[in-house]
């Protein structure tokens, strides 16, 4: 047979990608599965499904349930074709992990940065790729990509163009990563990447609008609607650590008063427990625990400045939830009554209706599970036909 040309290659294209869509969807399906499931006829999906376990990205396992006549053989998507690197660059750590193409963490590792200089964190990062990228197993594909969260501004090509607390501007991280290891390279801000971790790995997983506010050194949000990440015009969407909540606020480095992220970040819990003698959230949170009155109070008033900022964003997308992560979501104990306390007071009651609050199911790990996420997702892309 003549190889298909023009739009019978296109139709088969679209068909492979409906196929290998149902097998990492709802595996294990059988082929007759698959038939009733796309409605594409048992002849197609045979000769699909062939081609897709010659590209090594489908197992035949064991055989299923019959409905009478010859038991089916099984099929599920080889999860271990290839692999995918996640970073996670902190202000004061690296973090990373070594996923199969499910996003199961195969491998993690991090380490601590104490200068932020560029010329001293990409030495440190390349060695974390590098340790990350020599566990990956031998497979048919080996690393597929690289996705890194970033804690600033990152336009469309991967440029940082701001990152304050690394004091990094237009750092063409995508460039110069993709270049060093020929790989696909994926930069995103980093509450952004914490949404996607979440959405597809976390407390977020089958809901359709999704605020996550990462609450570290400062306040970032990555927006989920309609199970999509929304990027604004030119990718810069989120910032609502700059929400004013105070009109006449203390002065911010963005140029604005009053920030949200100046009243309940991680930094703004540790500059009210320095006079207590705590120099970090974990010291606090271990206080709190212990019975320490000042400290369980600096986590009631965090938590109803936190709660401030959220009404706002639960007033502007009424989301279905909102997920508090990063740092922060390791008090969760000690916030939660005082966030939930606050919102209730000052949202609209429609809004709240339906509304649940909820914290990081992955921890610390949502930033960087988004990231390998955002490696996975387009080589599944490449391997559909596109671009
Ligand atoms: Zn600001």
């Amino acid at each position: 047979m003549k190889k298909p040309t023009g739009d019978l290659a296109l139709i088969k294209k679209m068909n492979t990608a409906i196929v290998l869509d149902a097998i990492v969807k709802k595996a294990p399906l059988s082929r007759a599965n698959i038939s009733e499931l796309t409605g594409l006829n048992k002849a197609t999906v045979s000769s699909l499904v062939q081609d897709l376990i010659d590209a090594n990205l489908v197992l035949e396992i064991g055989m299923g349930q019959s409905s009478g006549g010859r038991k089916p053989v099984m099929l599920i998507f080889n999860r271990t074709a290839g692999y995918a690197v996640g970073i996670d660059l902190g202000v004061n750590y690296i973090r990373g992990v070594l996923t199969d193409l499910e996003g199961g963490v195969i491998f993690e590792a991090e380490v601590a940065l104490h200068r932020h200089a560029l010329e001293h964190v990409l030495p440190e990062l390349y060695r974390l790729i590098e340790s990350l990228m020599a566990q990956s197993p031998e497979s048919p594909y080996g690393v597929v990509g690289i996705g890194i969260g970033v804690p600033g501004i990152v336009d469309e090509s991967g440029t940082i163009l701001f990152a304050p607390n690394l004091k990094w501007k237009q750092v063409e991280l995508e460039h110069l990563v993709s270049d060093r290891y020929d790989l696909p390279v994926f930069i995103d801000n980093e509450a952004n990447a914490g949404a996607q971790g979440e959405q597809k790995y976390g407390a977020g997983r089958g809901i359709a609008h999704q605020i996550y506010v990462s609450v570290g050194i400062g306040i970032g949000t990555g927006i989920i609607l309609n199970k999509e990440l929304y990027k604004g015009a030119s990718g810069f969407s989120g910032e609502l650590g700059h929400l004013s909540i105070d009109l006449a606020g203390k002065p911010c480095s963005c140029g604005n008063l009053g920030c949200w992220e100046l009243y309940a970040s991680e930094h703004a819990l540790l500059e009210m427990a320095a006079p207590l003698g705590y120099g970090s959230l974990r010291e606090l949170i271990q206080a709190a625990d212990q019975g320490d009155e000042a400290a369980q109070e600096l986590f009631r008033r965090i938590g109803a400045d936190l709660g401030v900022g959220l009404a706002n964003v639960v007033n502007v997308f009424n989301p279905e939830v909102v997920i508090i992560g990063n740092r922060m979501s390791l008090a969760q104990r000690w916030i939660e009554d005082s966030v939930r306390d606050t919102v209730t007071k000052r949202t609209l009651s429609y809004h709240r209706k339906e509304l649940r609050i909820l914290f990081a199911e992955l921890g610390e790990q949502s930033a960087v599970r988004g990231a390998a996420y955002y490696a996975i997702h387009q080589f599944f892309h490449r391997v559909k036909g596109g671009a």
